[in-house]
């Protein structure tokens, strides 16, 4: 496919915009005030904006592969910062996918090699942990699907632990963070259960720390809550 079609299709993109609403461009010379914070995957098959139906101005959007948040990641931590302490974004939205190849890749039995296997390091380590409950279900994409409702429900514990949000919640201000998964084979979003809206008594305060990376304790929880006839693939 040639690059330059882009350009055509932005050109159609825009004019369509303007048709519907001849201000729509100008509106966002003022800045912008999204109420969503959307952290997703990277996989060209979960557009964030796409399957909310979302206009522009309306999601701050973060992704990566296997939509993961690690403590250590400047680039994540900043991203979360300045939704939270300048835009004071009401939700983040954690949101995975079944089928997600970077949670398939961690099941492997060898180790993905060079920076992506780094990266999903954590993701394998969360495996590990639940190999007993994985290895009760009955085929493999079962597994991979269970693991990336997981992985979703690990990286809402890291979010809540972040310093900027829990300042958030330690200034009152309102904040909640979710995590739901999408379906590749019908387009749906689930709720996964696993919000968090308050710094919860049971939780840990050594936010940052890498070996809270996978929130083992707030996984437990996720547990619980997804074992409950939850899981529909
Ligand atoms: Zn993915």
């Amino acid at each position: 496919m040639d690059a330059t079609c882009l350009f055509e299709r932005n050109r159609r993109w825009a004019r369509r915009m303007t048709d519907g609403d001849p201000d729509c461009f100008a509106r966002h010379l003022a800045g912008q005030h999204p109420p969503f914070l959307w952290i997703g995957c990277a996989d060209s098959r979960e557009p964030a904006e796409q399957i909310v139906d979302a206009p522009p101005g309306e999601l701050f959007v973060h992704r990566n592969i296997a939509n993961r948040i690690d403590p250590d990641d400047t680039n994540a931590r900043a991203v979360i910062e300045y939704a939270v302490g300048a835009l004071h974004i009401e939700h983040i939205v954690v949101c995975g996918h079944y089928g997600c190849g970077g949670v398939r890749a961690a099941m492997e039995a060898a180790p993905t090699p060079g920076a992506l296997g780094r990266w999903l390091e954590p993701v394998r380590r969360l495996r590990e942990r639940h190999e007993a409950e994985l290895a009760t279900l009955a085929d493999a994409e079962r597994k991979l699907d269970r693991l990336c409702e997981l992985n979703v429900a690990a990286q809402v514990a890291v979010v809540a632990e972040l310093p900027s949000v829990r300042a958030a919640w330690a200034e009152g201000q309102p904040l909640s963070v979710h995590g739901w998964i999408y379906r590749l084979c019908d387009g749906l979003l689930r709720d996964l259960r696993v919000s968090v809206s308050g710094p919860g008594p049971d939780r840990p305060t050594s936010a940052g720390r890498h070996d809270d990376a996978d929130g083992p304790e707030r996984v437990q929880d996720a547990d619980a809550a997804l074992v409950g006839g939850q899981h529909v693939r």
